[in-house]
């Protein structure tokens, strides 16, 4: 089922009830969507291939699967960093050993994109532990490219240059991002129209989501609803547009709640808005 030009989805939480969530996709009214880390017993085998004849007998497409980890907390910047992804060396093997669960998962779903925050990487790539993060991501890269899937990095906690630098410095063709313009608000990383050009050829999916700057250090910034953040949809729409981008644009609201439900149906309808415009021009 090939999905038409940067039709509209929506992300999934980690954690969320597969069955509840294919609900929660079909109440927002699209038919696409982004899913996170369903619980431990989906990932076995059985449940997965029960679950993908239960999103396709609803119509809906799965365009990524996203990593998450035990233990990942987003509370504040030095949180974040001591606890999300790949990068905290403690609970790295044991996390990549999930990863390459969820990508089993994922590929028996029928999903090429597996993605994760991989963490703080390191800005200085001198620094040990950057080579050591690169080697991590190079290996599940591989391991991936067996699944015939890619690896997507999640944006957010590094600026548009260092996220390059890591990307190349990994060196496998499928590495890809998925662009979340609200993170690199959220974590102070610049401006994410300008990274958004800077990665362009990467970026296989994104979030549209948005967002207000931190007012205190260490602490993360605000994410509001679509289009009252500082992303600015339009701009953010426009260059997905010019860059060629092929995905969906995939809303994420990071709330719970009968509210998230209205923020997103009110997201899908601006970005039709906005989407149908850039495409009629
Ligand atoms: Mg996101």
């Amino acid at each position: 089922m090939a999905l038409e030009r940067m039709a509209i989805g929506v992300m999934l939480g980690v954690g969320d009830s597969p069955e509840e969530s294919i609900q929660k996709v079909l109440d927002v009214g699209v038919t696409n969507a982004q899913m996170g880390r369903p619980a431990d017993e989906w990932l076995k085998p059985d449940k997965a291939k029960e679950l993908k004849k239960l999103i396709k007998a609803k119509g809906i497409k799965i365009t990524t699967v996203f990593c998450g980890f035990d233990g990942e907390s987003y509370a504040d910047i030095p949180t974040v960093k001591k606890t999300v992804g790949l990068v905290p060396k403690k609970t790295r093997k044991e996390r990549v050993k999930k990863a390459k669960e969820i990508a089993d998962f994922a590929k028996i779903l029928g999903v090429k994109s597996v993605a994760m925050h991989i963490g703080f990487v390191p800005h200085d790539p001198k620094d040990p532990d950057y080579r050591d993060v690169v080697r991590t991501a190079r290996a599940f890269a591989d391991y991936l490219a067996k699944n015939k899937q890619n690896l997507v990095f999640e944006t957010g906690q590094e600026s548009g240059e260092c996220l390059l630098r890591f990307l190349e410095d990994i060196k496998r063709k499928n590495v890809k991002v998925n662009f979340d313009p609200a993170n690199m608000i959220l974590y102070g990383s610049g401006d994410p129209i300008e990274a958004l050009k800077l990665v362009g050829k990467y970026v296989t999916g994104c979030h549209c989501k948005d967002g207000v700057p931190p007012t205190k250090k260490n602490q993360l910034g605000t994410e509001t609803p679509l289009g009252k953040g500082d992303v600015g949809m339009k701009r953010f729409v426009q260059t997905l547009f010019d860059i060629k981008y092929k995905g969906p644009l995939t809303i994420e609201r990071e709330i719970s709640g009968p509210q998230q439900k209205k923020d997103i149906v009110k997201a899908r309808k601006m970005l039709e808005r906005i989407r149908d415009k850039i495409l009629a021009d």
